[in-house]
């Protein structure tokens, strides 16, 4: 597998790989890959002819009070697991090569009204920050395919929508979310939890099977969602937001609505601040 540092160098490769006629299929990660980057690389491998995953921990997606100087950086462990689930390279610039003007007054990519509520309206900045490096990327790896992870809902509706608002030829796809055997989503922030609290944050995943089983039961909303914070506060947990939203929008849903609804919760445990999600159509 290669390794690549540089802009230019990513793209002297892209060119070789089109002009050869190669399907392009894209990851980008922030790196500290656990089993859901790699099967994101895996589904990635199914639809293109090479694979290209980048790790970068993006500085202008975290904010100024969030963890962008201890996020785990493991990059010797990253490229191992890359090679051997049949990466073809691994893009890992520095923060220089992707904001040449600085972070401050590079040009941000902004996408409005999906990127305002729920994790957006709690981490201002943090999806212009998310857009804005995703084109970058995008614009550099060229790629026909990019994988994304369900486990980021709303990331991933930027992302679609950002691809379509900018009219970019590039399929996204998603991919369903792995988990721990007690039910809580692998997370590269999963590391900052004592053993005790990760198996505790098992509630996550309980709490977001109660809200779909409750939901097709046609509770009200408002019931369910108060249920849902009270299970995650005796875990010990403090919730963000635990809620159902139109899965298309995340706008509230009409009180007739009984498909295309999405719960979403997000707690804070001990260190960590921890996000979940579940379709809940039958
Ligand atoms: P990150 O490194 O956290 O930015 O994540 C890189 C990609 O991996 C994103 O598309 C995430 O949604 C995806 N991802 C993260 N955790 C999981 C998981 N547990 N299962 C599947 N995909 C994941």
């Amino acid at each position: 597998m290669d390794v690549v540092h540089s802009a230019a160098d990513m793209r002297a490769r892209v060119c070789a790989w089109r002009r050869a006629g190669a399907r392009i299929g894209f990851v980008p990660t922030m790196g500290n890959l656990h089993a859901g980057h790699l099967s994101l690389v895996e589904l990635a491998r199914k639809r293109a002819d090479t694979v290209v995953a980048s790790v970068f921990v993006n500085p202008a997606q975290f904010g100024p009070n969030e963890d962008f100087a201890s996020y785990p950086r493991t990059l010797d462990a990253d490229r191992a697991g890359l090679a051997a689930h049949g990466c073809d390279a691994l893009f890992a610039p520095g923060v220089d090569e992707m904001y040449p003007f600085g972070v401050a007054e590079g040009v941000r990519v902004d996408v409005p009204k999906i990127s305002e509520v729920l994790e957006g309206e709690l981490r201002p900045g943090h999806f212009a920050g998310v857009a804005t490096v995703v084109t970058k990327l995008f614009n550099l790896v060229q790629p026909d395919v990019a994988v994304f992870g369900q486990k980021d809902y709303q990331q991933l509706l930027v992302v679609r929508r950002m691809t379509m608002d900018l009219r970019l030829p590039i399929d996204i796809i998603a991919a369903p979310t792995r988990r721990e055997s007690n039910g809580l989503a692998m997370s590269s922030r999963n590391q900052y939890l004592s053993s005790e609290e990760r198996e505790r944050a098992g509630v996550i995943y309980r709490a977001l099977c109660a809200m779909r089983e409750q939901w097709n039961a046609g509770r009200p909303i408002a019931a369910i969602e108060s249920d849902a914070r009270a299970v995650l506060e005796a875990a010990g947990s403090i919730p963000d937001y635990a809620t159902i939203r139109r899965a298309d929008d995340l706008s509230a849903p009409y009180p007739s609505d009984r498909c295309g609804a999405i719960a979403l919760i997000a707690i804070r445990m001990g260190r960590a601040r921890l996000i979940d999600n579940l379709l809940l159509d039958p």
